[in-house]
């Protein structure tokens, strides 16, 4: 694959995850206005606050090229990445400030599993996206709960009975986050995704 993958770098982890894809040898691009994302060939929306996300992709203008991008190439987003991915958000007070792009047909829980000190490790079922039957350590801080999924969405990650990855075709969310441990197995899937397209 030539075409680099963008990061979305106006907040929060994307920096981890340039670190997880350059490790499995994919150029990547930071991605901070509609240019940048032109001829990328996957787009991550990292963790980091989705508060702060919204009202950065609305300065950048990029909300309607983002959404564009995923109608045609893969998208990974995790944490508050999946939140702004979502359909639906499901517990806010108004005021908020957070409008998810809605993409991903399911419905999220902001901070579902707790406040910041409720943050944990926890292995995970990562088998229905890589076909590898090893747990996966997946870290979670102040992490959204996925509270339904559309019948367009495979459950591709749980924990215990609850999903934590979800995807949707091209369109990939986790509530964790896969770029903190060593463990690439969820880059390689997003970047056989990429290569698929
Ligand atoms: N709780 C954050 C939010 O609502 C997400 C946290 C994260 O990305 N680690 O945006």
């Amino acid at each position: 694959m030539t075409a680099p993958i963008g990061l979305l770098a106006l907040q929060g982890d994307f920096e981890r995850h340039r670190q997880a894809l350059s490790a499995l040898g994919a150029p990547c691009r930071l991605v901070r206005s509609p240019a940048e994302l032109a001829g990328c060939a996957g787009l991550v929306l990292p963790g980091g606050e989705s508060t702060t996300m919204t009202r950065l992709l609305d300065l950048s203008e990029l909300r309607g090229p983002v959404r564009e991008f995923a109608g045609r190439r893969p998208v990974l987003g995790t944490c508050a990445g999946l939140i702004l991915l979502a359909s639906r958000l499901v517990d806010e007070a108004p005021g908020h400030g957070v409008a998810p792009l809605g993409l991903l047909d399911c419905a999220v829980l902001r901070n579902g599993y707790g406040r910041q000190i409720d943050s944990f490790e926890q292995d995970v079922v990562l088998t229905p996206l890589d076909g590898s039957p090893a747990p996966f350590p997946a870290v979670f801080i102040r992490a959204p709960r996925i509270v339904a999924t559309g019948p367009g969405c495979e459950i591709v990650a749980r924990y215990g009975d609850e999903p934590v990855g979800v995807r949707q075709g091209r369109l990939l969310g986790l509530a964790f986050h896969p770029e903190l441990v060593g463990d690439r197995r969820v880059h390689a899937a997003f970047l056989a995704l990429c290569a698929e397209v």
